[in-house]
C-alpha cells in the first residue's frame, strides 16, 4: 500500500486564489488589506521565509509591508515599531518573524501586538479563545493549516486515537486542542520528550502528527497500516549528492508513505499551507475590522 500524499502546494494555492475573491471584495468595500512583516536580523532562513510570505500577498492581492531592523535591535526599538504599527489603522495584520535577535524577548513581543492584528494567531488573548472552543477568529497558522489539509482529504477524526508529537505553544499543543475541538471530536495524547513508549503509542493511533524538530524521529513500524501521518518537522540535513550539500528533510522517515493511508511530503506539505493560514488570517484581520 502507498499512501494518498496531501499535497499542501496545490490546496494552499487553491486558498489564496479564494482568498483573491475576498480581498478584491474588501477593496470595492475601500479597505486594503494589509500585512506588516518585521524582520530583524540576518537569519538565511527568515529571510528566505519572510520573502516566501511577501510572494504569498502578492499571489492575494494583500499588501505588504517589510520592515527590516538589524541584528543589534534593542527590546524597546521593537516594541516602539510594534507599538507603531498597532497604532497605524492602515495595517490589519503584525507579524514579527521568529526567531528575534538574542537578547530581545519574543513572548513580550508577541504580547504586545494587537490580538486583533495578530495574524501569527499567538497571542494569549487569541490562544485562550482557542482553549474555551472558540475557533472562528485568528488561529495559530500550522495547527490552522494541518486541520484544514485533514479536513480537504475528508479524513473523519470523530472518536478516533490522534497522537500529537510535540507541545510548543506555536504547533503541537495549539493543534492538540484544534484536534480535541467539537466537530473534530479525535482522542488527543499529546506526546514530548518525556513521553515513554512512544512508538507503542503511536502505533495505536489513526492520526500522528510530529512536530518534534528531529530527522526521521517517527519510524515505519511505528505506524499502524492505512493511518493518516502529518509531518510538521523541517530540518536541514547534510546531503552530499546535493550541490548545497544538505536537504531539508521531515520528522517522519520516507519509508512511512508505505504503510500510512495518507501522508504529508517534506517539503510541499505543511509548509505551504502554513503561510496561506497566514494569509487567510490577514483577509480575516481586515474583515473582522469592516464588520
Ligand atoms: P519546539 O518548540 O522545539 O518543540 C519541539 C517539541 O517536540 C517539544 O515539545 C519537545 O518536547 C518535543 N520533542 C523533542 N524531541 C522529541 C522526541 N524525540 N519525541 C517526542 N517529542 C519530542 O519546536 P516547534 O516550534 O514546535 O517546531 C517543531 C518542528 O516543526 C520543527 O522542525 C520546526 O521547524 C517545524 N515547524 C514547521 C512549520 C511549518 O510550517 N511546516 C511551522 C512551525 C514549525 P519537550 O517539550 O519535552 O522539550
Amino acid at each position: 500500500m502507498s499512501a494518498v500524499i496531501l499535497d499542501g502546494k496545490a490546496l494552499g494555492l487553491r486558498i489564496e486564489a479564494e482568498l483573491a475573491e475576498r480581498v478584491s471584495a474588501l477593496k470595492e468595500s475601500g479597505v486594503e488589506p494589509h500585512l506588516a512583516v518585521v524582520l530583524a536580523g540576518d537569519d538565511p532562513a527568515s529571510h528566505v521565509y519572510v520573502r516566501n510570505k511577501q510572494r504569498a500577498c502578492e499571489r492575494c492581492g494583500i499588501k505588504s509591508t517589510r520592515i527590516d531592523l538589524s541584528n543589534d535591535v534593542t527590546q524597546k526599538e521593537l516594541m516602539q515599531v510594534v507599538a507603531n504599527l498597532n497604532s497605524d489603522d492602515s495595517v490589519h495584520g503584525i507579524l514579527v518573524q521568529s526567531p528575534t535577535p538574542e537578547g530581545t524577548d519574543e513572548l513580550a513581543i508577541t504580547e504586545a501586538i494587537d490580538p486583533s492584528k495578530d495574524v501569527d494567531g499567538f497571542h494569549p488573548a487569541n490562544l485562550g479563545k482557542l482553549v474555551m472552543g472558540q475557533t472562528d477568529g485568528l488561529l495559530p497558522c500550522t495547527p490552522a493549516g494541518v486541520i484544514r489539509m485533514i479536513q480537504d482529504a475528508d479524513i473523519d477524526l470523530s472518536g478516533k486515537k490522534a497522537v500529537v508529537m510535540g507541545r510548543s505553544r506555536i504547533v503541537g499543543m495549539p493543534l492538540a486542542l484544534l484536534l480535541a475541538q467539537k466537530g473534530i471530536d479525535a482522542t488527543v495524547t499529546i506526546a514530548h520528550s518525556r513521553t515513554q513508549d512512544i512508538a507503542e503509542i503511536c502505533r495505536s493511533a489513526d492520526l500522528v502528527v510530529a512536530a518534534i524538530g528531529r530527522p526521521a524521529t517517527v519510524r515505519t513500524d511505528w505506524i499502524k497500516p492505512g493511518a493518516t501521518v502529518i509531518d510538521v518537522g523541517i530540518n536541514r540535513v547534510i546531503d552530499e549528492s546535493r550541490a548545497s550539500g544538505s536537504r531539508l528533510a521531515g520528522d517522519v522517515e520516507p519509508s512511512v508513505k508505505d504503510i500510512a493511508g495518507h501522508m504529508t511530503p517534506v517539503p510541499g506539505g505543511v509548509g505551504p499551507m502554513t503561510i496561506s493560514m497566514l494569509m487567510s488570517n490577514t483577509v480575516r484581520a481586515a474583515e473582522m475590522r469592516l464588520a
